[in-house]
């Protein structure tokens, strides 16, 4: 008999975010498979969850994923969490739930759904939802241009994950790509203390966040409504 593999949601900032379902199921488990053991420690110890934890990212995809399925083929139930948000949504949670489908047709692979910044920034963005396209990161250089050309020409609602290092970059380019009717929402440290959205032009929003310098630090979720 083969264990199961569950894909559990965790807040992406605030710790209340977290589901009842996910603290039963944590605490269920044989096993806990996270990013960083570290943020999965803070987790776990916050809810008083104490299980076998070891790490799965993407420096060790192949080993893990190995280690991973030799545990279901034992019948062992294994969780794996990210570190902030749903697993499988721009991080290595993808690879590991493909893998799984391929090698192992027999697990059941039960999702435990939660937050994502994704959903949480689109719900709050006020920028239609009803046809989207998510980009995860863009690419840093090869493909970057293609991508903001796309955005510039697209109908649909487009979304993407950004770091503090590149946001300025990355709104200046938007603010020389796209025409002042089109409306951007910068979600900014979503659930958490300084969780803040800007929406505007792009145009506004570069001039936004030149003036507030202090607003460029922390995760942020960038969503360009359509043409
Ligand atoms: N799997 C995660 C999810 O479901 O949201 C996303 C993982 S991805 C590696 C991490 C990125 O998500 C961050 O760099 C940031 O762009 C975005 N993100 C995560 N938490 C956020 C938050 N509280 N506010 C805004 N963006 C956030």
């Amino acid at each position: 008999m083969f264990g199961k593999l569950l894909i559990v949601a965790t807040p992406i900032g605030n710790l209340e975010d977290i589901t009842l379902r996910a603290i039963r199921v944590l605490g269920e488990v044989d096993m806990i498979f996270c990013e960083d053991t570290r943020e999965g420690k803070k987790l776990l110890s916050h809810f008083n969850i104490s299980k076998p934890l070891d790490s799965f990212h993407a420096q060790s995809l192949g080993s893990k994923t190995e280690k991973i399925i030799g545990l279901l083929s034992e019948g062992k139930n294994l969780a794996l969490i990210s570190d902030a948000g749903t697993p499988g949504i721009s991080d290595p949670g993808v690879v590991l739930v493909k893998k799984v489908r391929e090698e192992l047709p027999d697990v059941q692979i039960i999702t435990i759904p939660g937050p994502s910044a994704l959903t949480a920034a689109l719900s709050i963005s006020g920028i239609p939802t009803d046809e989207f396209i998510f980009y995860g990161f863009l690419p840093h250089k090869k493909g970057r241009e293609t991508i903001f050309k796309e955005i510039a020409d697209s109908k649909r609602t487009s979304v993407f994950y950004e770091s503090p290092h590149r946001i300025m970059k990355t709104l200046e380019a938007l603010a020389t790509r796209l025409a002042d009717s089109r409306i951007i929402a910068v979600c900014r440290e979503l659930t958490k203390i300084y969780e803040d959205v800007f929406y505007g032009t792009a145009g506004e929003a570069r001039r936004y966040f030149a003036e507030n310098p202090e607003k460029i630090r922390g995760e942020f979720v960038v969503i360009i409504g359509g043409k």
